[in-house]
């Protein structure tokens, strides 16, 4: 007899772990309260981060923390009921960031990571995706020469021991790679193993598409009226109650809401980002993270996307982008940016885990629950392996990655 199984949440990590489960023959309903890829998987910067194979530590060195403190520049900012609330977890953040800590989340971190391009293709493929992805990398790009050749540094290190390919360009290797940029600089890291996708939601929603041209059910329902009903599960949809045996819970950084609902209380926490378009006269061919100022420019289908860096604030507390008018001006510095469109800057929220891992796995007190989130600063790389790994794990495969250390037990 056919499986079934729920999927609450039709972001990138959701969209995929349905995808997966229904190549395993799963009678999959995927549920969320607005379309696939409206979220946080649409607002990124649309980058499949093959480089990214440590997790975003906590920054320990004390000039940063100053500023930070200060409200000085523009790659954090908080709100002091953002901090109140997040207290507990920021400070287990804090304790996993100790470089050994840090070390062997970089090695849990890693091997989903080495995934990343690997898992997108054949849905990228399949998905006939390919007019939104480019595959030509993308850079750090530095200021000072000091901070660049410590770059270059660690970039060789990367490669040495995790295979991540770089190009170290200098001053004038640079200029001529990104024309649009107008004031010479030290140099960059050109990483060459990532991928930029043009237009982030029109991914999930293609990958969504897929899903659906296979047979699979999407519907509109809130996964805040998940019960257990019966041996199974059920949720509120349009279509009425919709039951299954089993359910995953993908809601990103909705996650904790929900789980603690159910009695979980994780050391979850979010990074809210935001975004801004620009119309420049010259558009830069491949993203750049200005990775002294904080904050990356990723040519998109809309525009020029500039993304900005952490705010510690509740997911629910109105916008308030200081980021975004710190890094215009610094935009402004390395290029024409044209004028921003008409629009409201987006609003999103990286959802982070205190250990830098994301929480995979079933939930340890509710038999036929299944958790798929926290997957911080790289849900959108990592949603296809993370789809797959849980996939194996609903049906008892043998999982390519080691699930140990993403388990939800670790949280309790
Ligand atoms: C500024 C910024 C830049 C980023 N850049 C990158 C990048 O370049 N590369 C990268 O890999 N990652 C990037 N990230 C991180 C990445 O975007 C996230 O990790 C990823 O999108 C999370 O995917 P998700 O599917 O878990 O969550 P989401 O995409 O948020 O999906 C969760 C879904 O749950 C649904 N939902 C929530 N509550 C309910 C409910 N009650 N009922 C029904 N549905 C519900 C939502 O509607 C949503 O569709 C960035 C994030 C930010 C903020």
């Amino acid at each position: 007899m056919t499986s079934s199984i729920l999927v609450l949440g039709a972001g990138m990590v959701g969209t995929c772990t349905a995808l997966h489960l229904q190549q395993r023959g799963f009678d999959v309903t995927l549920v969320d309260r607005r379309a696939p890829g409206q979220e946080t998987s649409m607002g990124n910067a649309g980058l499949i981060q093959r480089e990214a194979v440590e997790p975003y530590a906590f920054p320990r060195e004390p000039g940063f923390l100053l500023d930070v403190v200060l409200g000085r520049g523009a790659q954090v900012h908080w709100h002091a009921r953002g901090l109140w609330q997040m207290a507990g977890a920021l400070l287990r953040y804090l304790h996993h960031s100790h470089p050994r800590r840090h070390a062997l989340a970089t090695a849990a971190y890693s091997r989903l990571i080495a995934h990343a391009t690997m898992e997108h293709a054949p849905l990228i493929a399949a998905a006939g995706a390919q007019d939104v992805v480019s595959r030509e990398g993308f850079r750090f790009v530095f200021r000072t020469a000091q901070a660049f050749d410590q770059a270059a540094q660690r970039a060789e290190d990367l490669h040495t021991h995790f295979g991540v390919r770089s190009q170290a360009e200098n001053t004038a290797q640079l200029a001529q790679a990104e024309p649009a940029l107008q004031k010479p600089l030290a140099g960059a890291v050109h990483w060459l193993d990532p991928w930029a996708v043009h237009d982030p939601g029109a991914l999930v929603q293609r990958y969504a598409d897929l899903f659906a041209a296979r047979g699979g059910r999407w519907l509109t329902g809130d996964a805040a009226s998940l019960q257990v009903q019966g041996a199974g599960w059920s949720v509120h949809t349009t279509e009425g109650r919709v039951q299954a045996q089993q359910a995953v819970l993908a809601l990103g950084p909705w996650s904790d809401g929900l789980i603690r609902t159910l009695g979980y209380r994780f050391p979850l926490f979010i990074k809210r980002g935001y975004h801004q378009h620009y119309t420049p006269p010259m558009q830069v061919r491949q993203p750049m993270l200005d990775a002294e100022r904080g904050f990356v420019l990723a040519p998109m289908q809309r525009g020029l996307r500039l993304t900005t860096g952490a705010e510690f604030a509740p997911i629910d507390a109105p916008p308030t982008p200081v980021q975004l008018a710190k890094t215009d001006a610094m935009a402004r510095e390395l290029l024409d940016l044209g004028q921003p469109l008409p629009e409201p800057p987006w609003l999103g929220a990286r959802p982070c885990t205190a250990d830098m891992l994301p929480v995979m796995g079933a939930a340890p007190r509710h038999p036929g629950l299944w958790f798929n989130f926290g997957h911080a600063h790289q849900g959108f790389t990592l949603g296809p392996v993370a789809g797959r790994l849980l996939a194996e794990m609903v049906s008892g495969e043998p999982p390519c990655v080691d699930p140990t250390p993403y388990s939800p037990r670790r949280f309790g």
